[in-house]
């Protein structure tokens, strides 16, 4: 895979798959524009060489119709605000007039391609319809990571169209390395915390980290399941009993696998799932009939803080308790101290996930950790050791 950086962009235009998927509320304005300015460093640089950027995306589902609501045209004003210079709504692919419109830019430009979801052929990964975005740039550059699990005309079909000449944009290519930092050139002992409210979606995650890690951390809602698959008693916690027969074939591979397993060994309680609610914590692992665990103790907070300061790389997905109620934010809050902590002692931490990442900026520790992830559906894709059709296509070019 190529970084765009290696290459003089000058007189060249240059077509960007962005991910420009943003948040929008009813007027339909922009809500978090965190997609859009992590595309700076990668249309400024197109910009700064003399070449012309042209971005395309796709937006929300419009399921291969044309419909104003998805339109791109809403977020061109956010665009051009966050690059700091006009940018030039290009309207459909297919338009007979593209051409004469693209023909139009000047060195420096920025324009914007209308959804390319408008046509069901870019979800349908179609040739025809890649080859028609295809003609328009001289050069391909993918910078849309949280995409890149999608196997559409403009992020993997289209690359066939530029032999030699598809490159990997900076977000797309610091993810990678990011994850690639993490997963294969780590360095050891290597730790992933891995929490949130379900088994079920983390079960090929869990099934492909134990491959890799020394020590496996789990903690939050999923915790529970575990916890039932070796007799602890739960209480009301949150539970999947169909995922019990899963949870113990992970255990059983953790321990041919030598991985240092670790559960919760304490639990701050709660009598309903509520702020309000009396709590308690457990003196050992069971939880009383009637209570939910809601959040780790100070006892395991102790022993996972103590592995987490041991690792040199470190991962963590999904939250370790109900932090979004502060009274059960604790555990999250210590573990993100503890990775903090660790980082900045000399260890590489990657953090993703919506959740994870909102944990981290309630804390105020985002600055602490060597790289959060945006990657979103990609990221556990990619955790899961599925190669992604985007970043395929762009490392056999
Ligand atoms: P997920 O989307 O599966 O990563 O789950 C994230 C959610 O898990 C967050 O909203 C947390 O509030 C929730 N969570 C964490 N710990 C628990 C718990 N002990 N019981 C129920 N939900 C939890």
């Amino acid at each position: 895979m190529k970084l765009i950086d290696k290459i003089n962009l000058k007189g060249k235009k240059v077509l960007v798959r962005v991910d420009y998927n943003v948040p929008q509320n009813e007027k339909l304005e922009i809500t978090d524009k965190t997609r859009i300015i992590r595309t700076i460093d990668t249309v400024k640089k197109i910009v700064n060489d003399g070449g012309i950027a042209i971005l395309m995306s796709h937006l929300g589902r419009p399921k291969g119709k044309s419909n104003d609501i998805f339109s791109l045209k809403h977020i061109v004003k956010d665009v051009s605000a966050v690059m700091g210079q006009e940018v030039i709504f290009l309207g459909d692919i297919l338009d007979p007039e593209i051409d004469a419109k693209v023909a139009q830019l000047k060195l420096g430009d920025i324009a914007l391609l209308e959804n390319l979801r408008f046509h069901k052929e870019e979800e349908e990964g179609d040739v025809e319809f890649a080859k028609n975005i295809a003609k328009i740039g001289n050069l391909y550059v993918n910078d849309a990571f949280g995409t890149a699990h999608r196997s559409h005309a403009s992020t993997a079909t289209i690359v066939q169209f530029f032999p030699e000449k598809a490159y990997a944009g900076y977000l797309l290519y610091n993810e990678v390395v990011s994850l690639k930092k993490v997963l294969i050139d780590k360095k050891e002992p290597f730790t992933a915390i891995i929490g949130g409210s379900k088994i079920s979606t983390k079960i090929n995650i869990l099934n492909n980290l134990i491959e890799k890690v020394d020590n496996l951390i789990i903690g939050g809602g999923m915790s529970y399941t575990f916890l039932k698959a070796l007799n602890i008693k739960i209480g009301n916690s949150i539970c999947e009993d169909e995922m019990i027969p899963v949870a113990k074939e992970i255990i059983k591979k953790a321990l041919v696998k030598k991985v240092n397993f670790l559960l919760p060994i304490d639990n701050v309680c709660a009598d309903k799932f509520s702020e309000n609610a009396n709590t308690y914590i457990t003196t050992e692992n069971h939880i009383d009939d009637g209570w939910i665990g809601m959040d780790i103790g100070p006892e395991t907070i102790k022993k996972f803080a103590g592995v987490i300061n041991q690792s040199k790389t470190i991962l963590w997905n999904g939250p370790i308790g109900v932090f979004e109620m502060d009274k059960y934010g604790k555990g999250t809050n210590s573990i993100g101290m503890a990775i903090a902590g660790t980082t900045i002692a000399g260890a590489y931490s990657l953090i993703g996930g919506g959740d994870t990442i909102a944990a981290l900026e309630k804390y105020h520790l985002s600055e602490y950790v060597s790289y959060i992830s945006t990657g979103g559906g990609a990221m556990l894709e990619y955790l899961e050791g599925i190669e992604l059709p985007g970043i395929k296509a762009l490392e056999e070019n």
